[in-house]
């Protein structure tokens, strides 16, 4: 048997622990992820109430300046038919005066409806402001719990890295470079058990040729012609 492939396996045990642990590092971060998607769209409706309630208050508050100077001309208007003495000149003016208290009415009503637009829009604002207190409130829990997981899991993950280091320490420094360079490029694992004369990565049979090196080494360092994984005979291990 070739001294390094129970060294390979070692190490490749210890990597499968290290993925397990990266499996439960991004399901942690992916809960976050959900946290924080639900409280970004809290603070959105918040500062879309926000916008919407400045936007009606400015316009109330123009009408109300609007009202404000035309109440002045109507009182002026109003004034100058009871000093006026020319009954033509006061007919007109009675008629200014007139249409000055409707244009006035309907004003004052328009000004009344942005009011209570502006009453609503506050609750509104509040309402949205409130629910995002709530939202922060519900996920402190949670946000506890899942910092704990996540400072738990780095001393695993730190453990299982120096475990994993330790191990591939002990590998020749030939083959580590090969088994890191696979470890980057493969998605599946890298040593692979031959079974019946097949590359079990990826079901390709291995050629005539390189049986004899397999089984007298127990491993084909070379990797799999295909799949590039390293095959080896489980048998030898066992
Ligand atoms: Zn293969």
């Amino acid at each position: 048997m070739h001294p390094d492939l129970p060294k390979l396996l070692d190490v490749q045990l210890k990597d499968r622990r290290l993925a397990e642990l990266d499996v439960r590092a991004q399901a942690i971060a992916a809960e976050h992820a959900t946290l924080d998607a639900l409280l970004e769209r809290a603070r959105g409706e918040v500062a879309s109430t926000e916008r919407t309630l400045t936007d009606i208050s400015r316009r109330r508050d123009e009408a109300e300046q609007k009202l404000e100077t035309q109440r002045t001309m109507h009182e002026r208007r109003k004034l100058k038919l009871e000093q006026e003495r020319n009954p033509r000149v006061a007919a007109q003016l009675l008629a200014d005066v007139e249409l000055g208290r409707n244009i006035l009415a309907q004003e004052e009503n328009e000004w009344l409806r942005m009011a209570d637009d502006v009453a609503a829009r506050t609750a509104a604002a509040k309402a949205s402001k409130d629910r995002l207190t709530a939202a922060e409130g519900e996920q402190a829990g949670a946000r506890k719990a899942l910092h704990d997981q996540s400072a738990v899991l780095a001393g695993e993950v730190a453990a299982a890295q120096a475990e994993r280091d330790a191990s591939s320490a002990h590998l020749d420094k030939t083959l580590r470079l090969r088994y890191d360079r696979l470890r980057k490029s493969r998605k599946n694992e890298i040593l692979v058990p031959a079974e019946k004369g097949t590359c079990t990565g990826c079901y390709t049979a291995i050629p005539r040729s390189r049986i004899g090196a397999l089984v007298a080494d127990g491993i084909l360092v070379d990797g799999c012609e295909m799949c590039g994984a390293i095959i080896y005979m489980a048998e030898v291990v066992a």
